[in-house]
């Protein structure tokens, strides 16, 4: 399945500045960063650093070295080492600015893979270098009272690495190598990928490594542009970012049908499977529609991930559901009802013997299995346009977006539902018949 996916988004960003050096025959990396604006969390938070990377000195915006724990016995957060500052004993209180300079070297892979390969690796495999924000190739803010990463961060870096072609930033046009600067006012998610390969810029999107002819990549850019007018016309909002198309050969192997695919917005990468392979040159389109609902659905996390921010117990159905269903009506705007009546036909064999618990019912967003945000969340969506028409669930997908920062709970939900001019005694039927049933092929009769 290519539906691994993260998504998550901005509030009062953190600004990273300084330089990153790679060292790309031996797999060392040495950073030399400021942050600054960062939140007033008191003493609650923690400074995330990849495991394999050693900070050489933690400072103040004096200059002053700093005093850090987090460097003997203490537990890992996920990929990264957590430290935070102390004086006298006690945690020092997040200043605005600190500067952090750290080295480590990674493993590179090139005949011989390794048996995992995931979003958290500083994955080299001799022609290119990927380290998503997940691995925490740059000092991470977490917030220990929200249980948040602040991933996003406007910023300003030089990267330095001598043998490398191009070089790519996360929202930055890439750049060639051996040396290159990359500002950012808009928050983003930093996502390094350096390396050996070339960068193909066209007007709706950017290749990475994709090696694709130039009708080839017409091809793929018509595709994209395909699904952002449908996206912009269906929900009536711009489409605000142009995606980056990133091609990575992953240090673990994958089967000839095995692929992976994961998000950084506004960056989509893809191991496994290649774009050019990916295409009917003839037909002008993908192989297999399947190809196309996918890209389709990681562009509706523009919306549903980006503009709206979703949180609280219904957070895996505003964020999965509604990428899903956005990318099934991509897909029956592309190729018709048939496409339609396959995907709910394919749906419903795989949902035959689930029991879930009601949207109402969910106090932990973690109740909503993968099974649920991808598949029965989007039933879920299809039954309501079966109800109530195609145009309320549109309504229902307009208005869900205008109302960002609010809990996206099972409340939000009824809002956007009245908002969406669905009255409240229908929906109440609709409930009692579709939403309150655990069985979920309680749903069949309804789609
Ligand atoms: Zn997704």
């Amino acid at each position: 399945m290519l539906n691994v996916c993260r998504v998550s988004g901005q509030q009062q960003a953190p600004h990273v500045s300084g330089k990153l050096e790679i060292s790309f025959s031996d797999g060392l990396i040495k950073g030399d960063f400021q942050l600054s604006k960062l939140p007033g969390l008191g003493k609650q938070y923690k400074i995330l650093l990849n495991r394999g990377l050693n900070i050489g000195l933690l400072k103040n915006d004096s200059g002053k070295v700093l005093q850090y724990s987090g460097f003997y016995n203490d537990k890992l957060i996920g990929e990264a080492a957590a430290y935070y500052p102390v004086a006298d004993n006690d945690t020092l209180s997040l200043p605005q600015k600190l500067s952090i300079s750290y080295t480590g070297a990674f493993p590179i892979y090139t005949d011989t893979l390794n048996s995992f390969d995931f979003k958290g690796m500083i994955a080299l495999n001799g022609k290119t270098l990927r380290a998503a924000e997940q691995s925490k190739w740059y000092p991470v803010i977490y917030d220990v009272k929200n249980d948040k990463e602040l991933l996003d961060v406007t910023y300003d870096i030089d990267v330095e690495c001598k043998d490398c072609q191009t070089i790519y930033i996360n929202g930055s046009r890439p750049q060639s190598g051996p040396a290159a600067r990359f500002v950012s006012a808009v928050p983003r998610q930093l996502l390094l990928f350096a390396g050996n390969y070339k960068a193909q810029v066209l007007d709706n999107s950017t290749f990475l490594n994709a090696d694709l002819s130039p009708a080839e990549a017409k091809v793929f850019n018509d595709n994209i542009a395909f699904i952002t007018n449908f996206y912009k016309a269906y929900l009536s909002a711009p489409y605000g970012d142009k995606v980056t198309l990133l091609q990575h050969k992953a240090v673990e192997t994958y089967g000839p049908s095995g692929n992976w695919g994961f998000v950084t917005f506004p960056t989509i990468a893809v191991a496994g499977e290649t774009f050019k392979s990916q295409l009917d040159m003839q037909k002008g389109t993908f192989k297999d529609t399947s190809n196309y609902t996918f890209y389709a659905h990681e562009m509706g996390h523009y919306y549903f991930g980006h503009l709206l921010q979703p949180n609280s117990t219904l957070k895996w159905f505003f964020l999965e559901s509604m990428a899903e269903f956005l990318s099934i009506k991509a897909g029956q705007k592309k190729y018709g009802e048939v496409f339609l009546r396959n995907y709910i036909s394919k749906a419903k064999a795989q949902v035959k013997d689930w029991k879930i618990k009601p949207l109402p019912t969910i106090v932990n967003p973690d109740n909503l299995g993968e099974g649920y945000r991808y598949i029965y969340g989007p039933l879920i969506l299809l039954a309501m346009e079966k109800r109530f028409g195609p145009g309320a669930v549109e309504q229902f997908c307009r208005k869900a977006l205008q109302k960002p920062g609010m809990e996206t709970n099972y409340n939000y939900l009824l809002t956007i539902v009245k908002d969406a001019g669905i009255k409240d005694a229908d929906w109440k039927k609709f409930e009692a018949e579709v939403i309150n049933q655990r069985e979920c092929k309680n749903i069949y009769p309804y789609l």
